[in-house]
């Protein structure tokens, strides 16, 4: 199976290749910390900031496209 971002071989059961995954990972922690940080904020909201990010690596932010993606497709709250 490929990932779902790229040509790469995925292993995983999210569909991700190895380096999408980690991204997927740190993703997943930046926001858990963002919400101690800041407290609990939206995760589109997160992503959408995360994006404009310049520091935020080109793996990170195909992750977070592909999310919020996902987000705006299932139901909002
Ligand atoms: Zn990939």
């Amino acid at each position: 199976m490929k990932c779902l971002l790229c040509w790469r071989e995925s292993e995983s059961k999210e569909g991700l290749c190895f380096y999408h995954k980690e991204s997927y990972r740190s993703l997943k922690e930046g926001y858990r910390r963002w919400c101690r940080a800041y407290g609990d904020m939206g995760e589109r909201r997160y992503l959408e900031r995360l994006l404009e990010l310049p520091e935020c690596g080109e793996w990170v932010k195909d992750v977070a496209k592909m999310e919020l993606k996902r987000l705006k497709e299932g139901c909002d709250d």
